[in-house]
């Protein structure tokens, strides 16, 4: 009983929850993107489900959601941000896709052969057809990942399991998809996150359906899991993944896994797991140099053109400014050049440096906008404790680490002073942020799993 309730905690982040009036936000969509483009493309946006921590949005067809996703997901983030800030992403569903099948261009029959779990969240959890092997741009910072990510497609089970890790936004998730895609073709293929996985073990828990939910994952010949730092703390998910993964191995389907660290590095999961997480091929990917995100970019500005028969008028001046001032990652890259191609549409203008900067002033200037409770947020997410603990009273070591953290980034990114800070911790004297400052840039300077968690942290909070 008490294992139950625990699980069930675990998961209190996906509850479901309304609160918004999605009337309101249509207007705000309106008012923000202009009349055309809300018109042609943003109205038809629907609300499906509304999570704390994120929506499923329905639109009518791939073709939209595609649209969408690449031009207009950043703003439309940030957008509902302002209304729930606990939202951190949102999911399309396609609501009328059969109807309009022929006329879509973007349609792919292919992802109907993805096992699902009928009516679940699974079902959206489905492998993107953009993210494949020839989007993939690569440069010295991920070129080891790559190779070995079609080596596996090309022989299934030589590198068993393939571990990738690296910091968001690096393009884990693109290549984990690429593989699915590509062996997909061949073989039955599994894809889920390692979050989906959770939601769907504590349903089969709930409707004492255990037997269909070990069935239906291990009987997959390709298991791809993405994001598997997030069963850290969680001892009855760990147990259910340990026993699949087993018996994937034991009929040699091939693991591909991804992480945000080395197997080593996973704090809180059990040492039998870890040396399976490292018993194969485990590869990383850098963050980006100067020449692979100008790559990147250019190669994105390509397949506009090509996908919808759109020139854009970007210099090469302009590009090399975006790569150069983005430091963090490739999302953030994607979402600055988004931005930019955007508004050079709207104002049909070349656009200058000078413009650029004026664009981006708010992505390049960050700490006006990182609010605190976007930092509790953040930090409670990626260490995987519910935000209450983080904030409670509590001292042992896995809430109080993140707790400091959390209080370290709220003085290194906002303008908040310390006792400001120390009252948004559950009315904390300021002399514990001072502690909490002191001992997280120690920690930082000597533990380089602090440096590179402090690091992920930034880059997550200054991704959007
Ligand atoms: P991660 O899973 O590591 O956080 P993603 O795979 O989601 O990162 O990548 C973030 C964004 O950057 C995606 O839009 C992805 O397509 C893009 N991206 C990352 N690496 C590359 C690359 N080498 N070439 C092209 N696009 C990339
Ligand atoms: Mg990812």
């Amino acid at each position: 009983m008490e294992k139950k309730s625990k699980i069930t905690q675990e998961i209190f982040a996906s509850e479901e929850e309304k609160i918004l009036v999605w009337e309101n936000i249509q207007s705000s969509f309106e008012k923000n993107f202009g009349l055309e483009i809300y018109s042609s493309w943003l109205k038809s946006i629907s609300l499906l489900k509304e999570y704390n921590d994120y929506l499923v949005l329905g639109v009518p067809t791939r073709f939209f959601r595609d649209w969408i996703v690449s031009r207009y997901l950043d703003k439309i983030l940030s957008l509902l941000k302002v209304f729930k800030n606990s939202i951190n992403r949102v999911e399309f569903k396609i609501t009328d896709d059969n109807k309009i099948s022929q006329i879509d261009p973007y349609r792919d029959d292919s992802l109907n052969k993805v096992t699902e779990i009928k009516d679940s969240i699974l079902n959206y959890n489905r492998l993107n057809p953009n993210l494949n092997f020839d989007s993939f741009v690569n440069g010295s910072s991920n070129e080891v990942a790559l190779s070995s990510s079609k080596k596996v497609c090309e022989q299934i089970s030589r590198y068993n399991p393939l571990y990738i890790y690296g910091g968001v936004g690096l393009g884990k998730t693109h290549l984990l998809n690429a593989i699915g895609i590509e062996l997909e073709k061949k073989t039955n293929v599994m894809f889920i996150s390692a979050e989906r996985f959770m939601y769907h073990f504590i349903k089969s828990i709930k409707k004492n359906d255990m037997v269909n939910f070990k069935d239906f994952f291990r009987k997959s010949s390709v298991f791809i899991i993405d994001d598997i730092q997030f069963i850290r703390g969680k001892e009855g998910l760990q147990e259910e993944f340990f026993h699949t993964f087993n018996s994937l191995i034991d009929k040699s389907s091939q693991i591909i896994i991804s992480a945000d660290r080395a197997p080593m590095k996973l704090d809180r999961v059990q040492e039998r797991i870890k040396s399976r997480l490292a018993g194969g091929l485990v590869v990383d990917i850098d963050t980006p140099d100067l020449d692979l995100k100008v790559k990147i970019i250019k190669k994105r500005l390509e397949d506009i053109q090509n996908q919808f028969k759109e020139t854009s008028d970007i210099s090469d001046e302009v590009i090399n400014f975006m790569a150069s001032e983005t430091k963090t990652n490739i999302r953030e890259l994607i979402g600055v050049l988004n931005r930019v191609i955007t508004f050079s549409k709207i104002h049909k203008k070349v656009l200058t440096i000078a413009d650029c900067k004026n664009i981006l002033k708010d992505v390049f200037n960050q700490a006006k906008i990182i609010t605190v409770d976007k930092i509790q947020n953040t930090v409670a997410n990626f260490f995987n404790i519910p935000l209450a603990e983080m904030l409670s009273q509590r001292r042992s070591r896995p809430l109080a680490r993140p707790r400091q953290i959390a209080m370290y980034l709220a003085k290194k990114l906002t303008t908040r002073s310390l006792p400001e800070i120390g009252r948004r911790f559950a009315n904390r004297d300021h002399t514990t942020v001072i502690h909490a400052v002191k001992t997280i840039t120690r920690l930082s300077e000597k533990d380089d799993e602090m440096k590179n968690n402090i690091d992920q942290l930034r880059s997550l909070l200054l991704a959007e």
